[in-house]
């Protein structure tokens, strides 16, 4: 991996723009809540640009059509960490299938919709910037993803 000092935010934004025409198209509004203390990360881009267009494309295809998808970024000096919730207003999760959704090949989408790798390789690379992700869902009322990253990040 290629890891280098980068802006967590810019990053995030970098995937926005990717996607925020066919968000439109769907009525999804994305709304952006960013910490400006959140500081300066080591972290491979291209690898965590994969993770947040994961969890905004998952957030989108629970959505369908009409709702909001929420990026929050918070500082948390205390912990040395930094915390990314990717929130929406989508389908949800149900209590059953939520130990199983990092799993390889574990989806619920028709074939050609999803492999069912998203989630699992974005464990595996925010794994590997020795952070985690969280989850919270309620069917019927939406997700909420959190990517949490130590700030200081001394393995390459
Ligand atoms: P895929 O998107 O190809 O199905 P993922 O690994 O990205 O595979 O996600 C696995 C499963 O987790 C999805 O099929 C879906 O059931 C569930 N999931 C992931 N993100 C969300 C979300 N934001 N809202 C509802 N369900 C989700
Ligand atoms: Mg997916």
């Amino acid at each position: 991996t290629k890891k280098e000092t980068a802006s967590l935010h810019e990053t995030i934004e970098e995937v926005l723009s990717v996607v925020r025409h066919n968000l439109e198209l769907d009525q999804i509004q994305v709304e952006k809540d960013f910490d400006p203390a959140v500081p300066l990360l080591v972290l491979d881009k291209d690898k965590m640009r994969q993770v947040f267009m994961n969890l905004i494309m998952n957030a989108k295809q629970a959505i369908g059509k009409d709702g909001w998808i929420r990026v929050e970024t918070r500082f948390d000096p205390g912990r040395r960490q930094i915390r990314v919730a990717v929130r929406d207003n989508g389908c949800g999760i149900k209590p059953g299938d939520l130990p199983r959704i990092f799993d390889p090949f574990f989806t619920t989408k028709g074939t050609g919709e999803g492999t069912g790798l998203g989630l699992s390789v974005s464990y595996g690379i925010v794994k590997n910037h020795a952070g985690d992700i969280l989850v919270e869902s309620q069917v019927g009322e939406g997700s909420t993803f959190t990517v949490v990253l130590p700030v200081e990040n001394e393995d390459e």
